[in-house]
């Protein structure tokens, strides 16, 4: 059976962290099994959708590396949805509602004060024709609900075991607003039997919905997928993320120069099994991580604890996985990536830092240190220079000074960089040269 995903966001605002995690679980599924990725663009509420976000979206998964086989949208879609809607309406299961908001909080009320759950108490199929006839001849529009059967559905998830959600405790879902437009339930279940979903991978936020959305596959007479609810991500005081909130979106991230992999792997490996390490690469990082890895509790999203698994990264990444992007920047050279890599934090601070190998430096050398580097100076070892250079000239120095330690590496460090730490001098020294050393220690 080839597996098919899909990953649904709608468009009404940018993309977070918390929002990568269900589309790159689906994607991690696809790489493991080998089957197509939708994307699924949910863009019924017209009033909120834009085009600027469904773009902004589009570019968020090309970033981390995601590339869906098929997107659709749902605004597209339109003609499917209505069909669905004629046959529940047709089997009885859709009905309509002239409710007014404050018939219903006033319904809720009621049955508050009698101690029942406030739900829909289906006044609407207590109508007759000539109600509804007179209702829609004062202008009232109606909305539809969706006649649950009120029963335990049951469902084994693929990450939470055995689930029941029971519909008797639920109101009969609004599928379609009074202006005519759907709501998010009914479409979603018209497009996964339609597009042929087998696995629906999201947030535990959508458990009671699979509950609805179950009663809606049969009512159909469509094949129920198999689904996994993951946990949220959450922030680290365990408050949700929300998309709209925009902070912590994928693209202010993105510009802040976090590299899309140490996002990957904070969006995924959050509340798992798994230790957050780094990974170079999604497939790599689809091999660890099985759907049954991730765990029932909460998900913490810490941005510490991201920005140290950019430069853990950042640290771990070979000459060949960066060459492109130092080419762009003329940095091109093995040795100097070597050099460097465990002193950034974002990749970007490569170009500072390579200045301590290019210049221009302003060497700083303080006046108690005046003899000692001119010393260091007459010591320095003739070329060529290699990776031994620096423990034969602070050797000798050691020698002829007496000085060790802090009090003999500092003020070279601090001739040579005009730095008190950076990258490791044993590195740097050789790509330095002989001769901008000699002018550095003047
Ligand atoms: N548009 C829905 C959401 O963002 C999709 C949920 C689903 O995967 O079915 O919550």
């Amino acid at each position: 059976m080839t597996t098919i995903v899909r990953y649904a966001p709608s468009p009404t605002g940018r993309l977070h962290i918390g929002n990568a995690r269900p589309m790159l679980l689906n994607w991690l599924f696809r790489l493991r099994t080998g089957g197509q990725y939708i994307l699924r663009l949910d863009d019924t509420d017209q009033a909120r959708s834009t085009e600027a976000f469904a773009r902004g979206i589009i570019d968020d998964l090309t970033w981390l590396g995601v590339k869906p086989d098929l997107t659709v949208r749902q605004s597209d879609r339109t003609a499917l949805y209505d069909r669905a809607r004629d046959t529940l309406i047709a089997s009885g299961r859709l009905y309509p509602c002239f409710d007014t908001e404050d018939e219903l909080e006033a319904a809720r009320m009621r049955a508050r004060r009698l101690g029942l759950p406030p739900i829909y108490n289906r006044q609407a199929l207590t109508l007759t024709d000539a109600d509804r006839a007179r209702f829609t001849a004062e202008g009232r529009t109606p909305h539809w609900r969706f006649r649950l059967e009120g029963k335990p559905v049951g469902f084994t998830d693929l990450i939470k075991g055995p689930q029941t959600v029971n519909t008797a405790s639920m109101s009969d879902p609004v599928l379609i607003r009074a202006d005519g437009t759907y709501l998010y339930t009914l479409p979603s279940v018209v497009d996964d039997i339609d597009l042929r979903i087998t696995h629906v991978i999201r947030g535990e936020d959508h458990v009671s919905n699979t509950g609805t959305q179950i009663e809606i596959f049969e009512a159909l007479g469509g094949a129920v997928p198999e689904f996994a609810h993951h946990n949220l991500l959450t922030g680290a005081d365990g408050e949700g993320l929300s998309k709209r909130l925009g902070s912590l979106s994928l693209a202010d991230l993105r510009a802040e120069g976090f590299e899309p992999m140490a996002v990957a792997v904070a969006a995924t490996l959050n509340g798992t099994s798994l230790p957050l390490n780094p990974y170079s690469s999604l497939t790599a990082l689809a091999d660890v991580l099985p759907l049954s890895a991730i765990s029932h509790g909460s998900a913490r999203f810490d941005p510490d604890e991201l920005k140290s698994l950019n430069a853990r990264l950042l640290h771990s990444l070979d000459y060949a996985e960066v060459a492109p992007r130092l080419k762009a920047l003329g940095l091109d050279r093995e040795p100097l990536w070597l050099a460097l890599r465990s002193n950034l934090t974002v990749f970007a601070d490569i170009a500072a830092l390579a200045t301590l190998i290019t210049g221009p430096v302003t060497p700083v050398i303080a006046e108690v240190d005046k003899d000692f580097i001119a010393q260091a100076r007459d010591l320095l070892p003739a070329e060529p220079w290699d990776s031994e250079t620096w423990g034969h000239w602070t050797k000798a120095m050691k020698d002829a000074t007496g000085r060790k330690g802090k009090d003999l590496f500092l003020p070279l460090r601090l001739a040579l960089t005009g730095r008190h730490d950076g990258p490791e001098l044993k590195a740097l020294l050789p790509l330095v040269g002989r001769k901008a050393s000699l002018d550095r220690l003047s």
